[in-house]
């Protein structure tokens, strides 16, 4: 069977912080800046060439930093300066590349991390020192897997350490595809056998309450810290409660999709035709959401071996699925076609979605059966919170 690589970034918060940590910080940059400087004036973006032009004269100058510091160093390096490139090709550089934050990348020479002790082993200047992490529920879920690259930050909450956790998994054959319709509210599902599931998301009421606590700080504090920092509490506190949903979410979704053994979603980087929010809400939020939405969905996808497909998404809820048809509304909620066919509006973009993988699979599309055509399918819904049945 193929295989796939699945990556995932877990951050660990650090119980103490040794001052020697702070001196390999201030150093990290310094180092980063001097390397950003010299790829800038020899323009410079191979990692190779930068660490030949550079190595001599940095390991006089820090004799005692274990030399992957510098390797790192000139990798952060290559990226950032690249990065600063193609804004100037775009215009959007104002000034010369410059490196401020409080970040630094340890490859495995630099770091050990024992999960199960929550403590892991960061190589300094003064030789190895054992940091502990606060425990978190982590060890069970990375149990085998792989330990990649890490970055130690540090942020106003304290400092934390960044690992990239990856595991090969094997890809089987789909059998069929599992059609998902991604909206502001609910989670439509169009399953192989003809039925439809729907998931109640109440996501609109969360944004809603928060968007409405946000207005509100705006209005009472025009600037100030406070102001900023209330913003970003608030911010902070919808984000963690979207992603707990869509943690559960994804759940159901894979377990529903799992004996199939595939996964459609539409390809968010085309038009967003067929997703309908209103306009007062943040779009730039939105597209995080279901962009997120769908990368957690297809990780747990992943590590069950369910295939995930993105389709097309122009039209999947304004065409007719039997007939290829233009729909046209028919009450608030159902669309009819000319051909007789009726569904309600999720049902019929959650079903397109589910034909145009089978249709990029090469799986010639059977016609569909008459009770389908007509009544578009049974639909069960649930609710998130407690994922009962609301009907059905
Ligand atoms: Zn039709």
């Amino acid at each position: 069977m193929p295989s796939e690589t699945i990556k995932l970034t877990a951050k660990f918060k650090l119980k103490e912080t040794p001052k020697g940590l702070d001196d390999l910080f201030s150093a990290y940059r310094e180092i980063v800046n001097f390397l950003i400087t010299y790829a800038f004036e020899n323009n410079i973006t191979s990692f190779y060439r930068l660490k030949k032009g550079t190595y001599k004269e940095l390991r006089k100058k820090y004799p005692q930093l274990p030399s992957h510091y510098l390797y790192t160093a000139c990798q952060m390096t290559t990226a950032i300066y690249k990065s600063f490139r193609k804004r100037k090709r775009k215009g959007k550089a104002k000034r010369g590349p410059a490196f401020k934050k409080k970040v630094i990348m340890l490859d495995d020479h630099l770091f050990k991390l024992n999960l199960e002790k929550g403590v892991v082993k960061v190589s300094t200047p003064n030789g190895r020192i054992a940091l502990e992490f606060y425990p978190v529920k982590y060890h069970e879920k990375f149990r085998g897997w792989k330990v990649g690259q890490a970055w130690l930050v540090r942020t106003p909450k304290g400092v934390f350490i960044n690992v990239v956790f990856s595991k090969e998994v094997e890809v089987r054959e789909p059998e069929a595809f599992v059609g998902i319709d991604l909206n502001e509210n609910n989670v439509t599902l169009s399953l192989p056998n003809g039925k439809f599931v729907q998931i109640i998301t109440h996501e609109r009421e969360i944004r809603t309450g928060y968007f409405v606590k946000w207005r509100r700080i705006q209005k009472k504090l025009r600037t100030g810290k406070k102001r900023k920092k209330l913003l970003e509490k608030y911010g902070e506190r919808e984000r963690n409660r979207l992603n707990d949903l869509y943690h559960k979410l994804a759940n159901k979704i894979v377990e529903l999709a799992e004996k199939y053994g595939g996964i459609a979603l539409e390809d968010l980087t085309e038009i967003r035709e067929s997703i309908r929010y209103s306009a007062a809400m943040n779009g730039r939020l939105h597209r995080w959401s279901f962009r997120k939405l769908q990368s957690i969905i297809e990780y747990k996808a992943k590590l069950k071996s369910v295939r995930v497909v993105f389709v097309n998404p122009a039209h999947t809820s304004s065409l007719c699925p039997i007939c290829g048809g233009k729909l046209s509304p028919n009450g608030r909620r159902v669309l009819k076609c000319k051909c007789g066919f009726e569904a309600d509006r999720d049902v019929v973009g959650s079903w397109n979605i589910r034909l145009r993988a089978l249709k990029m699979w090469g799986v010639s599309v059977p016609p569909e059966s008459p009770p389908m055509k007509m009544g578009g399918g049974k639909l069960t819904r649930y609710e998130i919170n407690t994922l009962h049945t609301i009907n059905g």
